[in-house]
């Protein structure tokens, strides 16, 4: 006889919190008992908790249409695309409500870009500690063992490279490759960013055989790094761009923005989804980009960036023991760690602190954008407080 199951499919080992309420940095149990968050949710909650601006948006669309499907015009959706167009390389998006399924879209218009073009290029090339989401295609793509392990067959025309080595890139880029897709800063693979040579480099390499270059700014993305999208830093683009998390601010919403050379292929019938781009997400997305967009937020970020980094080295220099370094950009930060990563997630929590385990045996701290300086002080005390209790 097979064991009982919970009612709830036991994919996460959830931690035993439960929470009632967020107000900006801060989550809040039915008991009044306050965190101090440093999650946003996995990179979700990029306005905090609560934000006033998203809460009177989405209360009077809700009041004025919910759904409509994708057979109708949305001028939401028109509204959105119009602000990500004009604040990227993009010339066109198309709406999902996750990470996975942009990655599933950025995967097909690869595949359909080259198809049109007459040319067979079965490759596209991914990077060792990728994540591009849970569904058969992405896991594929980031081609990891804890990932696909026992939901084989998997999907073919990946190949996984070393992370940082230039000559296997170098190698492995010939006319057989349809694109590269890369996370300009790898989330999941531990707050890991590819330096900004080597994405001017690899936009060079790209530009030589022709392959789409494609981010993933998913969790990078959406003024994470003080910058609408990361790879702005370099002053290169992409031709495809996977955004999602932050871009909703805690409604699901995401998106696939490409150049016009790239969404060549994908034209009437080719793609769908319902729900996708619905006149709630794209409502509560555009104020998301109105409000990042609009003149001095993004140095705010970056300012803030700053206290926490600085903050952050010295926990390292008071506490070499525990921490090895800090890495990462903007407010998307990660402490390396030389005890075990969760032992150190686990002594914050005990403090009232939340942050994210990732791999490589490092702590991501991705705050609210709008975190305070005050909060900010606060989150430090806490991880001092937290690294001297291990
Ligand atoms: C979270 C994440 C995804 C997947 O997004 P979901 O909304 O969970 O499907 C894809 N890529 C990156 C870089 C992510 O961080």
């Amino acid at each position: 006889m097979n064991a009982p199951l919970p009612p709830l499919l036991p994919t996460y080992n959830r931690s035993p919190l439960r929470f009632a309420r967020g107000e900006g940095a801060w989550l809040i149990e039915e008991d009044g008992t306050r965190y101090l968050d440093l999650t946003s949710g996995i990179g979700v909650n990029a306005l905090g908790h609560a934000h006033p601006a998203l809460v009177a948006t989405l209360t009077d669309q809700a009041q004025a249409l919910w759904h409509v499907s994708n057979l109708y015009q949305i001028p939401a959706q028109e509204n959105l695309a119009q602000a990500l167009v004009g604040a990227t390389f993009a010339d066109t998006a198309f709406f999902t409500n996750s990470g996975t399924e942009a990655a599933e879209l950025a995967i097909k218009m690869v595949r359909k870009y080259w198809h049109d073009a007459g040319e067979s290029r079965p490759t596209i090339l991914t990077f060792e500690g990728a994540f591009h989401g849970r569904s058969t295609g992405a896991i594929a793509a980031a081609g990891s063992d804890k990932m696909t392990h026992g939901f084989g067959p998997l999907m073919p025309g990946f190949r996984t490279l070393p992370w940082g080595d230039h000559d296997a890139l170098r190698a492995a880029l010939d006319d057989t490759v349809a694109a590269v897709m890369i996370e300009p800063i790898q989330g999941e693979g531990g707050i890991r960013p590819l330096p900004e040579p080597c994405l001017k480099g690899l936009r060079d390499l790209c530009d030589q055989t022709g392959a789409l270059l494609v981010f993933d700014e998913v969790q990078c993305g959406m003024g994470r790094t003080g910058r609408l999208f990361a790879h702005e830093w370099a002053g290169i683009s992409p031709d495809i761009m996977l955004v999602a998390k932050g871009i909703g601010g805690g409604f699901p919403l995401g998106a696939v923005l490409a150049n016009a050379r790239a969404a060549t292929g994908m034209t009437a019938g080719t793609h769908g989804s319902t729900y996708g781009g619905n006149p709630l997400a794209c409502a509560v997305g555009a104020k998301v980009v109105e409000i990042m967009t609009a003149p001095g937020f993004l140095d705010d970020v970056s300012r803030k960036a700053g206290q926490m980094r600085q903050g952050l080295e010295a926990l390292v220099a008071s506490h070499p023991d525990i921490f090895e370094l800090v890495r990462g950009k903007g407010l998307m930060l990660g402490l390396k760690c030389r005890k075990p990563n969760t032992d150190i997630v686990r002594a914050a929590e005990a403090r009232h602190l939340l942050t994210v385990p990732a791999a490589d045996n490092v702590i991501r701290l991705l705050p609210p954008l709008t975190i305070t300086s005050d909060d900010i002080t606060e989150a430090l005390a806490r991880l001092d407080k937290a690294a001297s209790t291990l």
